[in-house]
């Protein structure tokens, strides 16, 4: 089932324990491989034992989370405050949470007592209410302050609640709630791209990803699994008209053995397994049902460079991503992709769904706007290492992850550099940000290599 014709995608049982991707991870060195959908399953099964035994399972929930930077030696919660529901665990969800001082999400900080009074009688037409808006930051006790801590269930969900995401929007993408957004796919504005790296030393790889919404469906954490499945079949009409080298072939997560869903993690092309913020906040449901990708290869041990998945955090993602710099040929197959999937989705009835003043409108409102994320793999061994290195990044406008993605630790020293603004900049913008920023990261780590010095903190101003 996972490439046409018969040849099904088969590990030996010894390769599938200890997975070395010395043959087709394109963009990798190293291996780790503890994010199975066994290891999710039991994490998932474990996470709901805590919250069905009625006790208030902080520790627990920090045993259980995979965030990184978080020192639990350290942390002090503080439980005389802490209200814990008894009895059936029927929460009453029309009084003000509590938050810890490990809710340092976004949410947490606009969440104020006035606006949960205003909203919490209100419910959009597909029953999501501000409690389901809250939920990934309320339930997970600890959060970066960077995280948003809310997601939108649907597109009304940003008119009912704006109270709220008015301001979130704000701090996250300094975007006035009257600015309009500006959208400009077409690769030919792109100015010249100059070869980032000569001697293919630092950049490793680029990916480009844009979250899509399907008009007329509520986004993931509120859709059940009808309008799942819908979607998925939208999806699957409109991707088999992509023909030449963007033709596609859809693999089903329900099809997937343990070590092929592994596998394509560990090379970058399947999304990860729910963690727990993905569970709170609703995206786990009825997993790993009409979940998969689309991927332009039609053996799965090749590497694909065109990918969509499907029904993970949001309808869509549809990436392209190569190895190496080369972020002219990454966008303009991504922008030839985009234009036969809308056109199928206008045949179907659908678009993708898009407002004057938010862009392309998905669930995460970090992913508003462009719904892009332009990233490339740099190797910046030295200059990670530098004090003011991680502020420095975002002064220039960049994102910084780990290889293996938003919850990765990074002790590799090769990062995922990408555009930190999504919204009020277009997606040429981004991307020129992009460019011009790794072209400087880059050329600091060489100074270092050469013995110079660099200083972090007098770099740059605000981007
Ligand atoms: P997003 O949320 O933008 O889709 P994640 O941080 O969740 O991205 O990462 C998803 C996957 O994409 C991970 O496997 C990550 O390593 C991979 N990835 C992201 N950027 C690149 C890149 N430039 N090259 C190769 N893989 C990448
Ligand atoms: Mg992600």
């Amino acid at each position: 089932m996972l490439s046409r014709g018969a040849s099904r995608f088969v590990f030996p049982l010894a390769a599938a324990a200890f997975i070395t991707y010395d043959r087709s991870d394109a963009f990798d060195d190293t291996t780790d491989a503890s994010s199975s959908l066994g290891n999710f399953l039991r994490k998932l099964s474990t996470a709901a034992s805590v919250s069905t035994s009625g006790r208030c399972g902080i520790e627990r929930w920090l045993e259980l989370t995979t965030f990184s930077k978080f020192d639990s030696s350290n942390a002090k919660f503080d439980s005389s405050n802490a209200s814990c529901d008894e009895g059936a665990g029927i929460e009453v969800l029309d009084e003000f949470p509590y938050f810890s001082h490990w809710h340092r999400s976004l949410m947490r900080k606009h969440l104020s007592k006035e606006v949960f009074e205003e909203l919490k009688g209100r419910k959009t037409s597909n029953g999501y209410t501000i409690n389901d808006v809250i939920k990934s930051g309320t339930a997970c006790g600890y959060s970066l302050p960077r995280n948003m801590g809310c997601m939108a269930g649907d597109y009304e969900s940003y008119q009912i609640f704006k109270p709220f995401f008015d301001p979130v929007i704000r701090e996250y993408h300094d975007f006035s709630p009257t600015s309009l957004h500006t959208t400009d796919i077409n690769p030919t504005h792109l100015k010249s791209v100059p070869d980032l790296d000569p001697n293919s030393e630092y950049v490793l790889s680029t990916r480009i990803r844009v979250s899509r919404s399907i008009s007329g469906f509520p986004f993931p954490p509120a859709s059940n699994r009808r309008q799942r499945r819908l979607v998925e079949s939208i999806s699957k009409r409109c991707i088999s008209r992509l023909t030449g080298d963007l033709k596609s072939t859809y693999i089903s997560l329900n099809d997937m053995t343990n070590a092929e869903n592994d596998d394509l993690i560990q090379r970058h092309i399947l999304f990860d397994n729910p963690n727990e913020w993905a569970i709170t906040a609703g995206l786990s449901k009825d997993w790993p049902d009409a979940r998969g990708i689309f991927i332009n290869v039609e053996d799965v041990e090749d590497t694909p460079d065109f990918i969509v998945w499907v029904n993970e955090e949001d309808h869509l993602r549809i990436m392209t991503m190569k190895k190496g710099g080369d972020i002219a040929a990454v966008f303009e197959k991504l922008a030839r992709g985009l234009a036969v999937i809308e056109e199928g989705l206008k045949e179907e009835g659908h678009s993708f769904l898009h407002d004057d003043h938010l862009g392309y409108v998905v669930g995460c409102p970090s992913n508003l706007g462009t719904g892009m994320r332009a990233s490339m793999h740099v190797k910046l061994i030295r200059l990670s290492k530098l004090s003011g290195f991680d502020q420095m990044c975002v002064r220039m406008g960049l994102e910084v992850r780990g290889k293996h993605g938003e919850t990765d630790k990074a002790k590799s020293g090769i990062f995922d550099i990408s555009n930190r603004h999504r919204l009020g900049f277009s997606e040429i913008e981004l991307i020129q940000l992009m460019i011009d920023g790794v072209t400087e990261l880059v050329k600091m780590e060489k100074k270092l290599a050469n013995g110079e010095e660099v200083d972090c903190s007098e770099q740059f101003q605000k981007v």
